[in-house]
């Protein structure tokens, strides 16, 4: 018996974390979430196969912070396992954008409240930045994962027939329908080849200040300050 090699052991665990296009989506926006965010666009080219890219308006990710944000088990959001006891927050193993960093090509463009200007930064398969720009986006952070499964043909094989892709879009739709549901009063926008994708039985609708989330007819919400309008 022999010990596999570090990049072989990475390569295997990441797979195990990133598993879809979906499993990608899932992630980023749960990083969205936990960062605050109140809107949320998610975008595909070819099924996410070429592009995925999660962008949202969150308090984004501290300069000081970039060089460890993709690195495996690095997080804001807890200190300990004792913190577990205490969790508000989806992520918490830090495993996520550095697995992704593994099985794709990764771009993170970030701006806080306190920066001039956002931040793209281009990484490596280890989650270490390899270089930096400014650029042009507002507040939050955008992530953007190229060549999905690049390094891993086998899992790319099982999305060889239109069906299974198809397949792939219909679950990133009802993943989105399901954090619609969670999170109403978040804006939730779903593109795939530029195409928008209605997220069926589920309306957002805003006139002035009455802000609607509807789903399947049902209103689930509608912002506070209608709430006070509605009750004077
Ligand atoms: P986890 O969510 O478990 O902490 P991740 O690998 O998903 O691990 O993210 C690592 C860290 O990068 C997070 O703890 C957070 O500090 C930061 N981060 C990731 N995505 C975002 C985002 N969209 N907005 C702000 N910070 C983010
Ligand atoms: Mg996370």
């Amino acid at each position: 018996m022999k010990q596999l090699p570090a990049a072989t052991v990475r390569l295997l665990s990441s797979s195990q974390i990133i598993t879809s296009v979906v499993s990608v989506v899932k992630e980023l926006i749960e990083n969205s979430l936990d960062a605050g965010a109140t809107s949320i666009d998610v975008k595909l080219e070819n099924y996410g196969f070429d592009k995925i890219e999660v962008r949202d308006n969150g308090e984004g990710i501290k300069a000081v912070d970039a060089p460890v944000m993709a690195v495996k088990y690095y997080t804001s959001k807890i200190n300990s396992h004792e913190d577990l006891e205490n969790l508000t927050t989806y992520g918490f193993r830090g495993e996520a954008l550095g697995s992704i960093c593994c099985v794709a090509e990764v771009l993170i463009t970030t701006r806080t409240a306190s920066d001039n200007f956002s931040t793209q930064y281009v990484l490596d398969g280890s989650g270490h930045i390899i270089s930096q720009k400014p650029s042009h986006l507002g507040q939050g952070t955008t992530v953007t994962a190229l060549k999905l499964f690049k390094n891993l043909p086998v899992r790319k094989q099982f999305y060889s027939t239109a069906k299974k892709c198809k397949d792939e879009i219909k679950k990133v739709q009802d993943l989105l329908i399901s954090y619609g549901v969670l999170k109403p009063e978040v804006r939730l926008v779903f593109i795939h080849n530029k195409v928008s994708i209605i997220l069926d039985s589920f309306i957002s609708i805003c006139m002035g200040n009455l802000k609607l989330r509807m789903i399947k007819g049902i209103v689930l919400y509608f912002t506070l300050c209608s709430l006070q309008h509605y009750l004077q």
